[in-house]
């Protein structure tokens, strides 16, 4: 009896200081990183004896290209056929992406699954897909991913924290779901409104050239040292005068064959996945449609991928306003400084190397690259604060939501640094409260320094990184030294 007394005690001491500290405490809102286009791998035939995967390609199949492509290559450049040199690299590049390609009505032709499966964590949980699915399809599995986090949690909300093409599935699953489960979405670096990049290569605007190329290699060549900076000017002043001759060569090869290269690899391989048609903005979509797609052959593809171009990504700003007047906590962040890949006619709008800085931030007014918006411009909006960036680059102004978009100078695409975690943090913390004014630590213009991996608030001295002067000076110091030895 005394036994039981005591057991019965032992229980409800530790009950009641569950209870205690459950009263006292903040209720816990897991979040849900719900991840870009390709975090993990797809395998075919998973669990059999021909499984192999298939995108990111295995290095057999890599070297395997490589092989066949040096000596058509090597042909071409002295001088061979453009037409036969096109042949060989369809046929030396298609095998490597063979096994991901959809058929005309959107449907996988191979036995794809995912490498990692979406997982419950007590720090982020990750939700991962089959990029190249129908948003509409992964918005489902999201919703399940969800209701699953929730039940482990015994939690009634989540976070989401939505990166690069997450905002797509992000922005499906919300049109589809609702917003009921959600307590705060942060979307950093998203493709929900789309690429430009990608609706120009699907509308047939393919083109490169030696110094643009040059170019953006040289932006990812950050730091200070004097042997970055020499590699910075071999690849900015040196290489374009001994690549041009024969990038010119391969610009006018791709002119010249686009036709053979879209019909026989392009179309075929990547024209088909759902998934990538929601990268293709609103301006470009029907072009798009009629440069890659055949209306009555490709009728099912279309009608599911016209479902996020016209049923969800119209939606997405109203949404968006309706539930930040509901009481979810909705933020933006924004990477800029770079220039798009250099492989279509337009190349030159401000982005993150891949996405749109206008795109990322939700309707920013971005200079070119390269370029300010100049000594005489005008914020667009007067709202009574300056959004108008310290490098004169940005006019936050025009955003969505102008007051919860953060913008990270020098950050490309997929990277980020540790005090993204403090910026998170404090903006699920702040609730609706956390602003672009709230806290000196984060205000608007963020400046990301590659040297020691902190994001800090963007100033006068900090806002040009790489800037020729600084090359020039490091360069200067570094010959005078030798002459000094
Ligand atoms: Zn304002």
């Amino acid at each position: 009896m005394k036994k039981l007394l005591s057991f019965i005690l032992v229980f409800v001491l530790i009950f009641s200081c569950g209870a205690v500290a459950f009263a006292q405490g903040e209720e816990y809102i897991p979040t849900v990183h719900v991840t870009g286009m390709a975090n993990t791998d797809l395998i075919m035939d998973k669990g059999l004896e021909t499984e192999k995967q298939v995108f990111g390609a295995e290095e057999d199949d890599m070297n395997t290209m490589i092989q066949n492509l040096v000596f058509p290559l090597v042909l071409f450049l002295l001088g061979g056929s453009e037409a036969r040199f096109a042949v060989s690299l369809v046929d030396a590049v298609k095998p490597v992406f063979e096994h991901i390609k959809y058929d005309g009505n959107g449907e996988s032709v191979y036995n794809i699954s995912i490498e990692d499966e979406p997982e419950i964590d007590y720090d982020y949980s990750t939700f991962t897909y089959d990029w190249r699915a129908d948003p509409m399809t992964v918005a489902d599995e999201l919703n399940e991913f969800v209701e699953k986090v929730k039940a482990h949690y015994a939690a009634e909300k989540v976070n989401l924290i939505a990166e690069s093409m997450g905002g797509v599935m992000t922005s499906a699953y919300i049109c589809k779901y609702g917003y009921s489960d959600l307590n705060a979405v942060i979307y950093r670096s998203t493709a929900m409104y789309g690429l430009t990049l990608i609706g120009e290569l699907y509308t047939g605007r393919f083109d490169f050239e030696a110094d643009e190329l040059a170019q953006y290699i040289n932006n990812f060549m950050f730091g200070e040292s004097s042997q970055q900076v020499i590699i910075r000017s071999l690849i900015r002043y040196v290489a374009p005068l001994i690549v041009s001759p024969l990038i010119n060569k391969i610009d006018r090869f791709f002119e010249n064959e686009s036709e053979h290269i879209y019909d026989e690899f392009l179309i075929d391989i990547f024209g088909y996945l759902p998934g990538l048609w929601s990268f293709v903005p609103a301006e470009y979509y029907e072009e798009a449609k009629k440069f890659m797609l055949d209306e009555e052959e490709n009728a099912e593809l279309i009608e599911k991928i016209d479902v996020y171009q016209y049923e969800v990504r119209p939606l997405i700003n109203s949404t968006i306003k309706a539930m930040e007047a509901d009481g979810v906590t909705v933020a933006f962040v924004s990477h800029y400084g770079f220039s798009a890949i250099p492989a279509t006619q337009s190349k030159s709008y401000m982005a993150d190397a891949l996405i749109d800085t206008r795109y990322t931030s939700g309707g920013a007014t971005c200079s070119d690259f390269g370029k300010t918006l100049g000594d005489n411009y005008v914020q667009a909006v007067n709202d009574g604060h300056n959004h108008i960036s310290p490098d004169n680059i940005i006019d936050a102004s025009t955003c969505l939501l102008p007051e919860k978009t953060w913008f990270v100078k020098g950050m490309l695409h997929t990277w980020y640094s540790d005090d993204y975690r403090d910026l998170y943090a404090y903006i699920l913390q702040m609730k609706g409260e956390a602003t672009v004014y709230s806290n000196p630590r984060f205000p608007q213009f963020l400046m990301n320094s590659e040297d020691d991996g902190t994001t800090l608030p963007m100033t006068e001295e900090n806002m040009n990184f790489n800037s020729d002067k600084v090359t020039f000076a490091i360069a200067f110091d570094f010959i005078k030294g030798l002459f000094q030895k």
